[in-house]
Formats: C-alpha cells, structure tokens, sequence
C-alpha cells in the first residue's frame, strides 16, 4: 500500500507514520528526517538544505525529487511505503504522479491529518526529538521515561532549531501557501481521507486503520 501522510507541521504526521509502517510492515519515509540525517553527516544535500529548513521555508524541489525517487526504487519498497512530509508542493505531486503511472502505480490514500494553526505552536515548542534514532516525543503528551534520554536508543532529546515559535511561523505561512492545496489535489485523485487530529494519538491511529481499511 502506498500512504501519504498529509497535515501541518507537527499535525502527528510523524508519529502516525511510523506506526502505520510498522503495522504493514514497509517502510517509512520521511523527508525531514532523510535531510536531517544529510546535515548530520555533512553531505552535500545536507549543506545544500539546511539554510531552507533553519529559514522555515522548503528544500528545492529538484533535490527533494531527486532523493525521493531514489528511495522508492530500493528494494524494500517494492510493496508500498508510508510518505511522511512529502510531497509539500502540487509540483512534488505531479512528479510523484508522474513517476508512479510510468510503472502502473498510484498512491492508494492520502491521510489529511486535521489540526488547527492553535494547537500547532503548543505541539512543535513541547517536541523533542532524538537526533541519534529520530524518535519523537512530546514534553506533556508523550514524555520519555527519563528526562532529555531517548527509550529507544538513550540518545540524548533536543528541540529541533526549526521547532522555536518564530521558526513554526514561518513553516505554517508556508504550509498554508504550497503544501494545504495538496488536500484538493488528492481529493480529485478520489484518495483522500481526513482524520481529526486533535484526538489523543491511539484515536487518531485507530481512525486512520478504519478508514484504510486495514
Ligand atoms: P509532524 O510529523 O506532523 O511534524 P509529529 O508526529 O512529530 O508531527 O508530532 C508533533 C508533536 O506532537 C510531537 O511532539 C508528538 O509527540 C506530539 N503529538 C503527535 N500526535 C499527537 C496527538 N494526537 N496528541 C498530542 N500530541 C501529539
Ligand atoms: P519535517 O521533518 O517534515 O517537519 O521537515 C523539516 C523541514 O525539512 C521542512 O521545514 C523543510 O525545510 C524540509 N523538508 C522536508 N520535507 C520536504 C519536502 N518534501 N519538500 C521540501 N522541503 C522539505
């Protein structure tokens, strides 16, 4: 099954992908995290993205592209894959679109996650994530068993740069601007579903498994 996860940032999009990969088994892919792993390591692309993602604006779209097409050629993709931050802009969908229907593809659902521009900035300022594994969490609504130490892999948890109240502005003027309009777009692909996303995570997990069918 192929899955995109649509929303604002810090709508749950995150935290609902990976459990819906790890529920049907295939893998999860999320563009912030693929960029922030490029800037840890000093790559190219991360050199190349981190002045976009500190300035709250988004990563061309000819270097998003390019690794996402690379990724959903490898191997264990071959039986779907959950997006999880791409695509953020109608031309991003185009060339998704256009990739898929070369092989016969399509994507089977895209999951709107609804959560109000209120409840964003309260959602990104409690965030802290996990730079080593990119586990998430949330200081009131999902707290780590120890303070600032990641459950999984006891990396330490930091605030994302781009998660301070100025930056989550920014990156929700540009989500209503380039990434909002993909709602419609999926709705005339006769693939959306919404969910409400201000439920608690398990409601919102088991909304999207209904309606999924799965
Ligand atoms: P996104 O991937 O859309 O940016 P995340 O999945 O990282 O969002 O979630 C943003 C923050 O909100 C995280 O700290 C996460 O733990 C928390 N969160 C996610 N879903 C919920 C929910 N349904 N209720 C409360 N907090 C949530
Ligand atoms: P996220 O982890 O999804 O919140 O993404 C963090 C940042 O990475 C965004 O604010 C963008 O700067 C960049 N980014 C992630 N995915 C994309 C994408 N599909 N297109 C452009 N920029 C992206």
């Amino acid at each position: 099954m192929k899955i995109i996860m649509l929303g604002a940032p810090g709508a749950g999009k995150g935290t609902q992908a990976k459990r819906l990969a790890d529920r049907l088994g295939i893998p999860h892919i999320s563009t912030g995290d693929i960029f922030r792993a490029n800037i840890k390591n000093g790559t190219d692309l991360g050199k190349k993205a981190k002045a976009f993602m500190d300035a709250g604006g988004l990563v061309p779209d000819s270097l998003t592209l390019e690794l996402v097409m690379d990724r959903i050629g490898q191997e264990d993709c071959k039986d779907g894959y959950v997006f999880d931050g791409f695509p953020r802009t109608i031309p991003q969908a185009e060339a998704l679109e256009s990739a898929l229907t070369a092989i016969g593809q399509k994507i089977d659902f895209a999951v709107d996650i609804d959560v109000p521009d209120e409840n964003i900035v309260n959602r990104m300022g409690g965030r802290r994530a996990c730079l080593q594994c990119g586990a998430t969490y949330h200081l009131v609504y999902a707290a780590p068993k120890k303070e600032g130490v990641c459950d999984r892999c006891e990396g330490s948890l930091t605030l994302r740069d781009d998660d301070k109240p100025e930056t989550v502005k920014k990156r929700l003027e540009v989500y209503h601007q380039q990434t909002q309009p993909l709602i419609d777009f999926y709705q005339s692909r006769d693939c959306l579903v919404r969910v409400d996303g201000t439920k608690d995570v398990e409601e919102v997990f088991l909304s999207i498994l209904e309606l999924l069918g799965v």
